[in-house]
């Protein structure tokens, strides 16, 4: 039988674009629907411009810090609406590269909201197209609970990046990745922020237990308001200024409320269910091990699968599923072990490989800590009171190393470099033979001695 298409991808995010631009190099003919914008999530309202952001917010502290270097630097003012017009201007630019890149490699660029049809056809902007296979990579959004009000009132991450003026008393709900993001970049442009979590810690299980204290009691420091164990009852707007209720009673008045309460994927509106294509509890594409639904020519990558919701990971998993059907590599398959990750929270966190309780339930009575804490040279003259953590866990009877943590300036950065020693599966005795360098603050990970 013949179709339209070889492979028919549905969104141009991390996952999709990768998939497309390699399935099209390896010769096949590929459509890559797309309803919004080129890039997705990571690229328009994600990774891309939260990090500009945080680029942003971070020359607070530098022009604070320049003065106890020598520098006079009185007058720093920050104009948001410079730096959201500056940040949109990128994102085009970026945009175009998408857009160049896919037609230079071939593949037949659909605009429009794409639905299954059945199990080899597409709808798009009622056109249908029929392909071999199909490949779902739609992502996520935002998801606000039922909490009244909060729906109506409450801004999401999608909002935060086009917002006119920078809110001055920000309130953010949740505590994840970004809900601690964004209130590290709104505190440092200069809003009083007030963060409030359910749970007594922020972050979640995914995280370190050190890492977790270390961060709080950072952001406590730069006077971000952490109001933990309590919910959000209620979010009324009163004029210009929102005003939300907590399980305590307590009403916290702002200028913009942001609601970080986890993401959704997005597979409801895509026909699936008609189609038959099997879906967790909460909406997530069921894939095995090859990325494929129980509907043999429909695979799934990226955020609408439950797997890990990082655009490296959508990339990764893209890529390795065309280098399976299409470039003659059956064996490519990326490793979910060891997956690096950071918070570009403030200090930002970097961490690879086990969570000591996730550590000690492994191999219990079988590790060893090490970990260290101190100010950062960089902070010496500028007397800023922010200090560094950075912490190994080791399996004693292997001595492999198991964790890598680190919550400072340029977490991220040196964290990314450790990943490739854990994945190549390095030992403690490897780090200690390494010479450091001197000074910087990466140079603590290979001169720890003292176990916890
Ligand atoms: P997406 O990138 O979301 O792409 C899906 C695309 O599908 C979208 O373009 C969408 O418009 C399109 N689409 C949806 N439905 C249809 C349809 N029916 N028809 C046609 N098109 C459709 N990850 C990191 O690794 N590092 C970070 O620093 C980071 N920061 C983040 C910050 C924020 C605020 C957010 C929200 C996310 C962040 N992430 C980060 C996560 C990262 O953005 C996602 O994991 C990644 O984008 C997932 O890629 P994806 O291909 O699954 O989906
Ligand atoms: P997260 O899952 O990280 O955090 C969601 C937060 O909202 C948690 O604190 C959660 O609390 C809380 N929450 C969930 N439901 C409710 C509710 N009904 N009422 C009150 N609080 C609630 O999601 P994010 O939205 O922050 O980010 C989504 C994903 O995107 C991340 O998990 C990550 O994979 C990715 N991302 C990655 C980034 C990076 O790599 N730097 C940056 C941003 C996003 P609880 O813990 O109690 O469930």
């Amino acid at each position: 039988m013949s179709y339209d298409f070889d492979l028919f991808v549905i969104g141009a995010g991390s996952g999709g674009v990768r998939a497309s631009r390699i399935a099209a190099g390896h010769g096949v003919k590929v459509g890559l629907a797309e309803k919004q914008y080129l890039g997705g999530t990571c690229v328009n309202v994600g990774c891309v411009p939260k990090k500009l952001m945080t680029f942003a917010a971070s020359y607070a502290h530098h022009f604070e810090d320049a003065k106890g270097f020598g520098w006079d630097v009185s007058a720093s003012t920050h104009d948001w609406g410079a730096m959201i017009s500056a940040k949109n201007s990128e994102i085009e630019r970026l945009n175009a590269i998408y857009k160049k890149m896919l037609t230079n490699a071939g593949v037949d660029l659909i605009w429009g909201e794409a639905k299954l049809v059945d199990a080899h056809t597409v709808s798009v902007a009622g056109q249908t197209y029929t392909a071999e296979r199909i490949l779902l990579a739609t992502g996520g959004r935002p998801s606000i609970p039922d909490i009244e009000g909060a729906r109506e009132h409450a801004i999401t991450s999608d909002d935060v990046f086009f917002l006119e003026e920078l809110p001055k008393r920000a309130i953010v709900v949740g505590a994840g990745y970004i809900a601690v993001e964004f209130a590290g970049i709104f505190d440092r442009l200069g809003a009083d922020v007030t963060l409030i979590h359910r749970r007594d810690e922020i972050l979640n299980t995914g995280f370190d237990s050190d890492v977790i204290e270390f961060l709080a009691e950072e952001m406590g420091k730069q006077g971000i308001d952490l109001k933990l164990s309590t919910q959000v009852t209620k979010v009324e707007k009163h004029g210009e200024e929102y005003h939300v209720t907590l399980s305590s009673g307590e009403v916290i008045v702002g200028d913009q409320v942001l609601f970080a309460t986890g993401r959704s994927p997005i597979t409801r509106e895509l026909g699936l269910e008609a189609v038959g294509v099997e879906m967790t509890a909460r909406d997530m594409v069921v894939v095995n091990k090859d990325d494929q639904t129980n509907i043999p020519s429909i695979y799934a990558v990226g955020d609408i699968t439950d797997r890990m919701a990082l655009t490296p990971v959508a990339i990764g998993e893209g890529h390795a599923l065309v280098d399976r059907l299409y470039g003659g590599m059956p064996n490519r398959y990326i490793s979910y072990d060891n997956i690096a990750t950071a918070v570009f929270s403030n200090p930002p966190i970097g961490t690879v490989g086990l969570t000591h309780t996730q550590a000690e339930q492994q191999f219990p009575n079988d590790i060893d800590i090490y970990k260290s804490q101190f100010g950062s040279m960089r902070f010496s003259l500028a007397e800023r009171n922010e200090k560094t953590l950075m912490k190994l866990i080791v399996q004693r009877s292997t001595d492999k190393i198991l964790g890598l943590h680190m919550v400072g300036q340029d977490a991220p950065e040196i964290t990314q470099g450790f990943a490739v020693a854990l994945v190549a599966g390095a030992t403690k005795a490897d780090f200690d033979k390494t010479i450091g360098i001197h000074p910087t603050a990466a140079e603590e990970f290979v001169t720890m001695r003292t176990k916890f």
